[in-house]
């Protein structure tokens, strides 16, 4: 069989533990026997970090802006532990959080399902993809705690004459105050992300915060979705797309009644919190996939999980794993296909779907990991270990490239 072409590299970050070894599996068993893969690469795994004290983090977010198209492993982002561990010479940052900020970046999650998972909500039928605003609010606010009486002002001192002090409140005794803030660039960014990632995907995009008490700053919010809906207007009507504003707490009402598939924009707070909700209602973390999206369509695809430590503990003691890949190949696949589309590739496409498929068609035959064994219904799961799942899926991709 001829492998399938690329034409343009992809963007491809390799990382840490447990997951490094997988990713080098996926690539072997999954990727390499099809595609004639063209990347370049960059190896974001801790040592390599801490060698180029953090630059290659920074290139890999650059040619990821120069290509449009990259794939991550995940990565460690250093805590005191790890200092020693691998002798670093600083504490880098994540190297997530990097890419984000310069990329400016939305990052959208969804959960991989399946019939034989049953997401704890029953009348969920297809997969909720959580948008969250990555930037500001109470993430970069500042504190003060109030030992006394006394008078809390809000103070704004514009360049350019823009005088404003408020009264936030005359304090009769001990409190506390919190100062935040947002930027129309950041949430125009963030909203230019979400529109762009419906029509990619052909779902909804539901939007919420609470502007009926928080009229100028939510207001803010809700105003700029609005505006920036008109470039897409057209698109939307199109594609028979909706986008459509709530309430925070009627969204939350609607997503349990919905039956899901569509995209849910949250601020940076409502997202931290729903996506660990909606995530842990759809079962597994490991079949959570993370991709960010930058507001001029530039895309990073990934795992939502980390590099799953305790399961590369007991590899490098030779103990046998199970550690569940569907994550990472999805990572994967979802890379290969968005550059078959920029490329006019469809046979690229076409290898990313038959990839998908055939991981399907493994979970569906019972054929799972460890951690999806007690979540499965109706179906008696044969558990298998890191390599014979791979395996189970490169059988059903065989037979499905002939
Ligand atoms: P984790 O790697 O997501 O793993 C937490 C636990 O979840 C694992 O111990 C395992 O449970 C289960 N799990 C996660 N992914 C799994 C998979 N693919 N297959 C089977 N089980 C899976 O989170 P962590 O242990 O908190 O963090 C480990 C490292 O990852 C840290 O250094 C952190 O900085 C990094 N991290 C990176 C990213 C990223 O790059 N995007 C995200 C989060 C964390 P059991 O042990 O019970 O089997
Ligand atoms: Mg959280």
């Amino acid at each position: 069989m001829e492998k399938i072409k690329m034409t343009t590299p992809l963007v491809e970050m390799d990382g840490d533990e447990m997951t490094r070894i997988l990713w080098k599996m996926i690539k072997d068993e999954l990727i390499l026997p099809f595609v004639d893969l063209k990347t370049e690469y960059y190896d974001l795994g801790l040592p390599k970090r801490d060698e180029t004290r953090d630059q290659i983090t920074v290139e890999a977010a650059e040619a990821t802006k120069k290509y449009g198209v990259a794939v991550k492993c995940a990565t460690i982002t250093p805590n005191a532990q790890r200092m020693d561990e691998y002798k670093l010479h600083e504490m880098w940052k994540s190297p997530n959080g990097t890419i984000r900020s310069l990329l400016d970046g939305t990052v959208f999650r969804a959960p991989i399902t399946i019939p034989s998972i049953k997401p704890a909500v029953r009348n969920w039928e297809k997969p909720i993809t959580i948008a969250r605003h990555a930037y500001g609010d109470v993430y970069k606010s500042v504190e003060i705690r109030v030992n006394e009486p006394g008078t809390a002002k809000m103070v704004f001192d514009g360049k350019d004459g823009q005088k404003e002090e408020v009264i936030i409140h005359e304090f009769k005794g001990p409190g506390v105050l919190q100062g935040m803030h947002n930027t129309d660039k950041s949430i125009r960014s963030f909203a230019h992300a979400c529109f762009k990632f419906a029509i990619d995907t052909k779902q909804d995009l539901w939007f919420s915060t609470k502007d009926t008490i928080s009229k100028k700053y939510d207001g803010t919010f809700r105003k700029i979705f609005e505006e920036v809906y008109e470039e897409y207007r057209a698109k939307f009507e199109e594609l028979g797309l909706e986008f459509f504003y709530t309430l925070i707490d009627d969204a939350v009402a609607r997503v349990i009644r919905s039956k899901g598939g569509y995209i849910w924009a949250c601020k940076n707070y409502d997202g931290d919190v729903m996506s660990d909700m909606v995530s842990t209602a759809f079962g597994s973390l490991a079949m959570m996939t993370s991709v960010l999206v930058s507001p001029d369509g530039k895309y990073e695809y990934e795992a939502a999980h980390g590099t799953v430590t305790r399961h590369y503990y007991k590899y490098l003691k030779g103990e046998d794993t199970s550690t569940n890949p569907m994550a990472t190949i999805f990572a994967w696949s979802g890379a290969l296909r968005k550059r078959g589309e920029m490329d006019s590739l469809p046979e690229l496409v076409n290898y990313a779907e038959q990839l998908e498929a055939a991981c399907y068609e493994t979970l569906n035959a019972g054929i799972v990991t460890k951690d999806l064994a007690g979540l499965m219904e109706g179906v008696t799961p044969t558990v298998v270990n890191s390599e014979g799942f791979m395996k189970a899926i490169r059988e059903r991709l065989d037979a499905r490239m002939k």
